[in-house]
């Protein structure tokens, strides 16, 4: 039509209307360029909004497992601190209590704790990442990320050097078997706190298993621990999420 029309005008030497028409032309490719553009920013930024709650379940599903070791651990680092004072100390007390026995059987232990981001993991895999295009929320990511690797290799390292203390010295160690009230049974461990102090070979995978679980807490659990939740920080405001909200279902429904 519009090619037609050009062409009776150039025919006619008709340079006003051939003019009018190319600009006609010009202006349709523009407008249709601009909103194809338009399209492609509107859908850029529904899949980055999606991507970014992906991520956000991850973190709060990574919250959810390692809120629960981290407790755990630090009482465990606990008995096994308050075991090295009663081993080592001038002045020590009669005996070890069950509980702090027990904290020093498990001393060598450490789970991995979890640590995956799948939806980062993802992007990186197929060379998507740039489909995040908050820089702050995405340098956080990557950083985040390389950290996770190296505190798994390190929680790797630390575990392989612990001492299993009832394995290597079970001549410190009584085990009973007994009934709890709810009637399930348990395995009692008794420590010979004399005996123990007495041996320096003990003393000394004692000492070498409370330093591997202080590294373990501090590190590849606390420290990783402050990186997720800054990263969480960061995606809570991406996502105009309050830092801090308390329930999981709270936050997978975004307002
Ligand atoms: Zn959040």
């Amino acid at each position: 039509m519009i090619l037609s029309r050009i062409s009776r005008a150039l025919k006619d030497q008709n340079w006003l209307a051939v003019g009018i028409e190319f600009v006609i032309v010009i202006l349709g490719v523009v407008i249709g360029f601009q909103i194809s553009n338009w399209n492609q920013v509107q859908s850029d930024r529904r899949g980055e909004t999606e991507l970014l709650r992906r991520l956000h379940n991850d973190l709060l599903v990574l919250d959810e497992g390692r809120d629960q070791l981290s407790p755990l651990y630090a009482n465990l680092l606990d008995r096994v601190l308050t075991a090295r004072r009663a081993l080592l100390s001038e002045t020590p007390p009669p005996g070890l209590e069950t509980q702090i026995c027990a904290g020093l059987a498990a001393s060598h232990d450490f789970d991995q704790p979890p640590d995956s981001l799948p939806t980062i993991e993802e992007l990186i895999a197929t060379g998507r990442m740039d489909l995040i295009r908050d820089n702050v929320v995405r340098e956080q990511a990557l950083s985040t990320l390389q950290l996770r690797d190296f505190a798994r290799s390190v929680r790797q390292n630390l575990f392989e050097a612990q001492v299993s203390l009832m394995s290597a010295h079970p001549e410190h160690f009584t085990l009973s078997l007994e009934t709890r009230p709810d009637g399930r049974e348990s395995v009692r461990i008794e420590c010979d706190l004399d005996s123990m102090r007495a041996d320096p070979a003990f003393l000394a995978d004692t000492v070498l298993n409370t330093r591997g679980l202080t590294d373990f807490v501090s590190f590849p659990l606390s420290f990783v621990d402050t990186h997720l939740d800054r990263l969480h920080a960061e995606v809570d405001e991406a996502l105009g999420l309050e830092t801090g909200h308390p329930a999981r279902s709270e936050a997978e429904t975004p307002s």
